[in-house]
């Protein structure tokens, strides 16, 4: 669709703008710990693993140019014991050698080193960890055969290449990596670049690769064990997918979405991928999403693998955005990479959006780009909840897009919502407002100016500046260097009049600093062409409204702000609904349930809204008031209020699921086999005596004959079974994840029992986390699914507490600062937060405060939000009964 552009270029000549701009990239000028007078040009790094020690012993060669005269090196090693150094081939002694709790290394030089190049070699041991830290090990059992096997993975995002070699690990320090494994002879090793040269020696086999271009550091990857691969091409690019022997073809799909995504990112960017081969490689364990490591991009299985035998559609669609999102990186983040992590957004909020694109441009049916509307379970979807992102950017713990890191734990915390989702949701505001083309020109010139080397988030505006002739980075400066978002509130005056007024957009935060923005806005009478008008100050209008049309602002909810209509504008709108398109009914269902949490609107306006909708079975928008539902549902947990809720809940879910049935017609769009396990999953959780019987039904068919139950169907009826699970159906679940050789139906066992709601199964559920059972990260993650589901958020902080250690050992690096307060954001009772200030206090390092707060914010905007909804539902739901009553009462006369 296009718009028409109410925009005025001559306001931008009187705007000063209040931030203080970032500068283009600089190499001397950019953060971090390493002084940037000697830099590392060539590595060259040997390492020889001991599987049974699970330790390494390493040596590198790195060639170095010295810019300055200096009389120390100072690169990065952590966990690394130094057994030698040496420069320009003389041996430094042992004393000049020190690491310290900055985690640096530093060599003290017996003299001053020469401006020019010199060769540093190093000889390291290190230790294989078990979570996906650096180098590590991943047990699992083979597909076919059952045999318990090891392998190994790295992930060095972060900033943990450090532990694995000793390096200049800034992403700003780019340099070509050479890298040489030993490994057993049974074994494939798989790296950025293709293997070079093999040769048998004592104990296994010396695999060289090929060096890469210059990259950063973070972007390595060494992975080996007893893998299978299938394989295909793409014009002059080699295309693998690798597994652990056994389920490499079930990489079948992910080969061809490869292909299909390598296509169309190679026309968009206007350069071609830049390396010979790219390997998709799916990990059995060790870290639960994926790492877009140049050339050999890590997936945890699941995201990955697909079985058409025993996969749900939902779980195609999870891999192909995946996929693509990692894909992206191999431009935006690889060839070009952000200078310093406070432009993390510029990797992550960039391959976000590209990714969505992408996969909304081959697979329409899918609603990509509606779906992100819904605030998802993090586990399942990478990347696309706009509402996720927006819920928490309301609150007072959010941060701008762009924010300072001083310390490896703050990179390692910048990987959030605000991160990967607003950033994602700016990109596609912005490109909306300045047009795809124009857009894409902008993108195309920034990576033909900067590919093989690094930027900040001014060389990206800059290039759309260029391409659209528009002040791109004053728009932008609002929404990626301030924190938040705003609320436009419309007015409707005399004479086709729209009064407009910004003002920031909060909950849970009361005396928030009032900030502004330039808005893109775009708004239609509805059924109208719509138009855009760039909002720069508090107060604006829009003329010539007929006073008895419906005006509906942020066409398509494109934009990443809220709107408050007053009354005249609510009402008007509400009688057109039917005129709206989905995407339209969706946006005006979010905004309203944002603004009864933010206690600008009842709870009433929220249900008048979803009542007056027309009957559809639209997945977005039956999936927002699903998810509303279920918010409320668990808030109300333990409470005289639920019940009734559930009730009238229920009146709301069934006559969709009835409309759609359980059965899936032949040639059924994707959006209704997932509208129906969403229903279910949903009449389950609110206790719908019919769906759980039929849910019990089909389960017991299903282990007698698998094929009865329908793939998509499974993860819902898994759970629905296992939330009401007795001991007996418990050991079933159980048995039949222990059983199962598919990632996919294990998942769906496991998930089923942490959803068990009775308080003794709890029990035997939460221990199943110390177990090797599942994946590293699978494991931990089960500890949340019970705060989450089973409605005994204390039973899993009990055991969590009381395991802690165990637990992380089990965590990467990502999670390590999230994990111990991500568990309380489940409560909804004020002394859970002095507990959770207690526990902080004495067991969470620093680098957790940001996360803490965070839960902290959580538990009292749970505990107010209860309070507050508490009497209001009951006042609402009694009506409808009172309703309810009286009209049935008129009919049986
Ligand atoms: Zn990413």
């Amino acid at each position: 669709m296009r718009f028409l552009v109410v925009f005025l270029m001559a306001e931008f000549s009187i705007m000063s703008s209040a931030f203080a701009s970032e500068k283009p990239f600089s190499f001397k000028d950019t953060p971090g710990k390493l002084p940037k007078d000697v830099v590392p040009t060539d590595y060259s790094v040997r390492i020889v693993p001991d599987i049974d020690k699970l330790t390494f012993a390493g040596s590198e060669t790195v060639k170095l140019n010295a810019r300055r005269r200096v009389r120390q090196l100072v690169l990065n090693a952590l966990e690394l014991k130094i057994e030698a150094a040496s420069i320009d081939g003389k041996e430094l002694p042992g004393s000049v050698i020190k690491t310290d709790a900055n985690e640096l290394l530093t060599l003290a030089l017996p003299s001053e080193l020469a401006t020019g190049e010199h060769t540093l070699t190093l000889r390291f041991t290190g230790k294989i960890n078990e979570q996906g830290q650096g180098l590590f090990y991943m047990r699992y059992r083979e597909q076919g055969t059952g045999a318990r096997k090891i392998m190994l993975g790295s992930q060095f995002e972060a900033t943990d290449a450090r532990r694995f070699f000793p390096c200049w690990d800034e992403p700003v320090f780019r340099a070509r990596f050479q890298l040489t494994a030993v490994i057993p002879e049974n074994w494939l090793a798989v790296s950025n670049m293709p293997v070079e040269s093999e040769k048998k020696i004592a104990g296994g086999k010396e695999v060289r690769f090929a060096a890469t271009p210059p990259m950063s550091s973070y972007l390595n990857v060494f992975v080996a064990g007893e893998l299978d691969f299938i394989e295909s091409r793409s014009g002059s690019t080699q295309l693998q997918v690798i597994a652990t022997k056994g389920k490499a073809e079930m990489g079948r799909y992910a080969l061809q979405a490869t292909a299909q995504i390598l296509q169309y990112y190679n026309d968009y960017f206007g350069v071609a991928y830049p390396l010979p081969k790219l390997d998709q490689i799916a990990l059995p364990g060790g870290f639960g999403g994926a790492m877009e490591n140049w050339g050999g991009i890590t997936y945890y299985e699941s995201k990955l693998l697909f079985d058409p035998k025993s996969s749900s559609a939902e779980t195609k669609q999870d891999i192909y955005e995946v996929l693509a999102h990692e894909m992206a990186h191999q431009w935006f983040g690889d060839l070009v990479t952000m200078a310093w992590w406070d432009n993390l957004w510029l990797n992550e909020g960039f391959a976000s959006w590209m990714g969505s694109k992408c996969t909304a441009h081959f697979n329409p049916q899918w609603e990509v780009w509606l779906r992100r509307e819904l605030p998802r379970d993090p586990s399942r979807r990478v990347g696309i909840a706009k509402e996720a992102a927006m819920e928490g950017d309301a609150r007072s713990t959010t941060h701008p897009i762009q924010q300072p890191v001083a310390t490896e734990a703050e990179a390692n915390s910048a990987f959030d919502d605000i991160t990967y989702k607003k950033g994602q949701s700016f990109l596609r505001m912005l490109e909306s407002f300045l047009g795809e083309d124009v857009f894409r020109e902008g993108i195309r010139r920034y990576l033909a100016a900067h590919m093989y080397s690094n930027t900040t988030t001014a060389d990206l505006w800059n290039a759309l500046s260029k391409a659209s002739e528009k002040p791109v980075g004053e728009i932008a400066a609002g929404w990626t260097e301030q924190p938040g978002f705003p609320v436009v509130k419309v007015k409707r005056e005399q004479g086709g009049k729209v009064s407009l007024t910004q003002e920031r957009f909060t909950v849970n935060f009361t005396n928030a600093p009032p900030l502004e923005w330039k808005i893109p806005l775009t708004y239609a009478v509805v059924g109208e062409t719509p138009a855009t008008l760039l909002m720069t100050r508090k107060l604006d209008s829009i003329h010539n409204i007929l006073a008895d049309r419906a005006l509906k602002l942020n066409v398509n909810g494109a934009g990443n702000y809220r709107v408050e209509y007053d009354e005249l504008s609510w009402e008007l709108l509400l009688g057109a609904l039917k005129n709206l398109g989905v995407e339209d009914r969706v946006n005006l269902l979010s905004d309203t349930w944002a603004l009864v949490q933010a206690n600008r609107g009842p709870l009433a306006l929220y249900f008048e809204l979803v009542e007056k909708l027309p009957a559809s079975t639209e997945l977005a928008e039956r999936e927002q008031i699903i998810h509303v539902l279920d918010f409320i549902n668990r808030l109300l947990i333990g409470s005289s209020e639920q019940e009734k809720f559930q009730r009238y809940a229920r009146s709301l879910l069934r006559p969709t699921l009835d409309t759609i049935g359980w059965e899936a017609k032949p040639n059924e769009q994707p959006a209704r086999t997932n509208l129906r396990s969403s229903l279910i999953t949903a009449l389950g959780n609110l206790n719908d005596p019919k769906i759980v019987a039929s849910c019990r039904e089909r389960f017991e068919a299903f282990l007698t004959n698998p094929e009865s139950l329908a793939p998509d169907l499974r993860p819902a009826v898994f759970s629905v079974v296992g939330r009401y699970a007795d001991e007996s159906t418990w050991n079933e679940l159980h048995q039949l994840g222990l059983k199962t050789t598919s990632i996919e139906e294990k998942q769906n066992c496991y998930d089923a029992l942490a959803d068990a709601i009775d308080p003794k199964l709890v029990k035997k559920t939460l221990p199943i986390a110390l177990t090797d059972e599942l994946p590293t990260s699978r494991a931990v993650f089960l500890v949340l699914r019970v705060a989450r589901e089973s409605g005994h958020p204390d039973l899993a902080w009990d055991f969590a507490g009381a395991n802690m250690k165990a637990l992380l050992a089990k965590t990467d690096a990502l999670g390590a600062n999230t994990y111990a307060p991500s568990l309380f954001t489940f409560f909804s009772h004020d002394s859970r937060a002095q507990e959770l200030k207690t526990y902080a206090k004495n067991n969470l390092p620093a680098a957790s405060a940001a996360q803490v707060a965070k839960a902290l914010d959580e538990i009292q905007f749970r505990s107010e939000f209860k309070k507050r909804l508490a009497p209001q539902l009951s006042a609402w739901v009694d009506g409808k009964n009172l309703a309810e009553r009286q009209e049935s009462r008129l009919t049986h006369h």
